[in-house]
């Protein structure tokens, strides 16, 4: 078995990995490297296009799998989740691997299809929809080879764990997760597998390394969901504007927000264009109970008048919206830099259902944000967030479970990868024997 580590082994994003087993090759996510696609937005001369995003770094390098003579022997691309970093690259890059099948979640499917019609691309590839805790077969040059999919919990809803079984053996992709047993939507992981798996036998594990140097257990989104029970009822003053923001692709958060958030007599309304993206695809495949209890307003001409209403009745709304990163364009960066015809007061409200992305480019604009909102008089509530992505304790779980021959951290630099090295030494692994340090376009042999 050889893996090749495309992207996401050098920095947190535009994860990818592809592993070949025979003549079989199969892409595991294929992602955004967001500080890239910031760059690229602010120069538009640059364009758009796979050429723009390659010289950014946006998207994971694949031309590796040329080099290698991987490419032409594609035969699936799986897709993990529905995060941006583990999709967003693949409308630009599917299109190299014509003869693959592009397999994901319902949930993550529907997204992907609405980033292909936002950028008006058209992918040939052939898609598969797999539900949790199901078993596939898929075409390969020499028969039929099992890939099944596991049911995990993270930050957004319907993610997979993928077991391909190769004739190499059980090839494990674990990535991105945390062993949340009171998820608020979908099942709790599904340890049972994980562990009659481990006991048949895993030859290598790609795992979500990102908190393996934080001493914890991930705690689970019921957390969550009690501190956004304290901090909406605490917002006592009936006049003054109430808004909150949050992961767009976090359906289980935002369905807590509704259901607290009704309990504030507002009318609740979601603004911006990744809300509608995910909630509408959170509706597409039946997944969002609170459909008929929200407004979703996508357009900025719409954004503004609605705007202008909330302006002139503060008290009357409850408005969820983009922007807790910061981020140039979202509807809080608007608003603070009074672009909208609402303007924050003293007195008004802001949570932040949210933790900043430890990157310096969404530290320092969180931080400008943060600034002017203090002195338009905001009262803010930051954190009311639990990660989604497990610590060591959770990652010490996983190893025990699955029992892997061999280890490669993924989701992160050395900074991420090299505490998971050190755990599965702990754990009796040996570096560079069975636990593998690699880098982007790097490959393992095995
Ligand atoms: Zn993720």
């Amino acid at each position: 078995m050889e893996i090749c580590t495309v992207g996401g082994y050098e920095e947190v994003g535009k994860n990818m990995t592809a592993v070949k087993s025979g003549e079989e090759v199969y892409l595991f996510d294929c992602g955004f490297y967001l500080p890239g696609i910031i760059e690229l937005q602010e120069m538009p001369e640059i364009g758009y296009t796979l050429n723009g995003l390659r010289r950014v770094g946006g998207v994971p390098d694949d031309r590796i799998l040329d080099e290698l003579g991987w490419r032409d022997k594609v035969k699936a691309i799986f897709l993990s989740h529905a995060h941006l970093d583990h999709v967003g690259g693949l409308p630009y890059l599917a299109h190299r691997y014509p003869k693959a099948e592009i397999i994901a979640s319902p949930f993550t499917m529907a997204v992907l299809e609405s980033i292909l019609k936002d950028e008006k691309i058209n992918l040939r590839n052939r898609r598969r929809v797999v539900h949790e805790n199901t078993t596939h077969q898929i075409k390969g040059s020499s028969g039929n080879l099992k890939v099944e999919f596991i049911n995990t919990t993270h930050s957004t809803i319907q993610c997979l764990f993928v077991a391909w079984h190769s004739k190499d053996g059980v090839f494990f992709y674990g990535l991105d997760f945390k062993f949340d047993n009171h998820p608020i939507m979908g099942l709790p992981p599904n340890y049972k597998r994980l562990k009659e798996l481990g006991n048949a036998g895993v030859k290598c594990l790609v795992v979500d390394a990102l908190y393996a140097d934080t001493d914890r257990r991930t705690a689970s989104e019921r957390i969550a969901r009690n501190l956004l029970e304290d901090a909406l009822r605490n917002i006592h003053d009936k006049d003054s504007a109430l808004f909150l923001t949050t992961f767009s692709s976090h359906i289980a958060r935002l369905k807590s927000v509704v259901e607290f958030g009704q309990k504030t007599n507002r009318k609740i309304v979601f603004l911006g264009r990744s809300l509608n993206k995910y909630v509408g695809a959170a509706i597409k495949v039946s997944q969002c109970s609170f459909r008929g209890k929200i407004e979703l307003i996508k357009y900025r001409r719409q954004i503004n008048s609605f705007l202008k209403k909330v302006e002139e009745n503060r008290g009357k709304y409850f408005i969820v919206c983009t922007g807790h990163q910061g981020e140039k364009g979202s509807i809080l960066d608007r608003i603070v830099k009074e672009e909208t015809p609402f303007k924050f007061r003293r007195g008004d409200n802001l949570i932040f259902s949210s933790s900043v992305i430890p990157a310096p480019v969404n530290i320092n604009s969180r931080e400008k944000l943060d600034g002017k909102l203090r002195k338009q008089g905001v009262r803010l509530q930051t954190d009311i967030h639990v990660s989604g992505h497990g610590g060591r304790e959770d990652l010490r779980d996983l190893l025990e479970m699955l029992k892997p021959q061999h280890i490669i951290p993924a989701h992160g630099s050395l900074k991420q990868e090299a505490p998971l090295i050190e755990l599965a030494g702990e754990m009796g692994y040996k570096f560079q024997e069975n636990s593998h340090l690699s880098s982007d376009g790097k490959v393992i042999k095995i």
